[in-house]
């Protein structure tokens, strides 16, 4: 009986696999079957598992490609589930133009960054068992790409972080739409580098990022459903022209929004 019910698993395992090879990259991300009753450990990290039974991981930009989750069933048999992730290489971008109060921010501003950065974190640590996670995402807005995830970014001739979002110009005041429903956890009227920024939480840890808007149309708590407009596009911080930048996080990894939406035509 038991050799029988990891068999099952195993196929269950392998066609899941098989239809999400795409995401399978650095970036990406896998949607999961856990064990009926079981639990699902990705390292030491137990992952929430839905009453379906389904799971999610997201991976960083620089994640290792050899991935492992660890399956337990309810009769503790344990399964070790290996993901292989495709290579990617990403941009070099060179950005002129930044304020000398940008590229080196004063102490005080670097006392509101740090205050700032530690909001955006709390937002994005939630795990809640919102299922918008396994929507099938829409473009928050369409228009002309402009800055794509990964990039390694040279400002005025200087080193910085990578780019961790897409960037869509747009002229200011273009509405922004909810790629898909969730709760908005953080609606924030201004910091530092992304100005007027949006946290939307989607479930299972996945939530989206809207920065440099004009204009925020929902507030903290609001419950959105795909489609619904939530802001404006802007240009408030750290930016050289209108745009929205989207972002996708599962926790404190960054996944690649380019991987949630069908392709552009551009
Ligand atoms: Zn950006």
């Amino acid at each position: 009986m038991k050799i029988i019910i990891s068999t099952l698993l195993f196929i269950t395992l392998c066609s899941t696999s098989f239809a999400q090879k795409n995401n399978l990259q650095p970036g990406g991300f896998y949607f999961g079957e856990a064990p009926v009753g079981g639990r699902v450990f990705y390292g030491d990290r137990p992952l929430q598992t839905t009453d379906d039974n389904r799971f999610f991981v997201g991976f960083d930009r620089d994640a290792d490609l050899q991935q492992q989750l660890t399956l337990i069933s309810e009769d503790n048999q344990v399964t070790i589930l290996s993901l292989e992730l495709k290579p990617r290489s990403y941009k070099i971008e060179k950005i002129e133009g930044i304020s000398k109060k940008m590229m080196a921010p004063s102490a005080e501003d670097l006392i509101r960054i740090s205050q700032e950065a530690a909001q955006v974190r709390e937002a994005r640590q939630l795990v809640t068992q919102l299922r918008n996670v396994s929507e099938q995402f829409i473009w928050p807005l369409k228009g002309r790409i402009s800055g794509v995830y990964g990039s390694q970014r040279i400002f005025n001739g200087e080193p910085r972080r990578p780019h961790y979002g897409i960037d869509i110009a747009a002229p200011k005041g273009t509405p922004v739409i909810a790629p898909a429903g969730g709760i908005v956890q953080l609606a924030h009227s201004g910091m530092f580098f992304s100005g007027k920024t949006l946290v939307i939480d989607h479930g299972l840890g996945l939530s989206s990022s809207f920065l440099h808007l004009n204009k925020l149309l929902v507030t903290e708590g609001q419950q959105v459903q795909q489609g619904e407009k939530i802001a404006l596009v802007g240009a408030s911080g750290r930016v050289t022209g209108p745009h929205l930048d989207w972002r996708i996080n599962w926790l404190e990894q960054r996944l690649d929004p380019a991987l949630w939406v069908p392709l552009l035509h551009q």
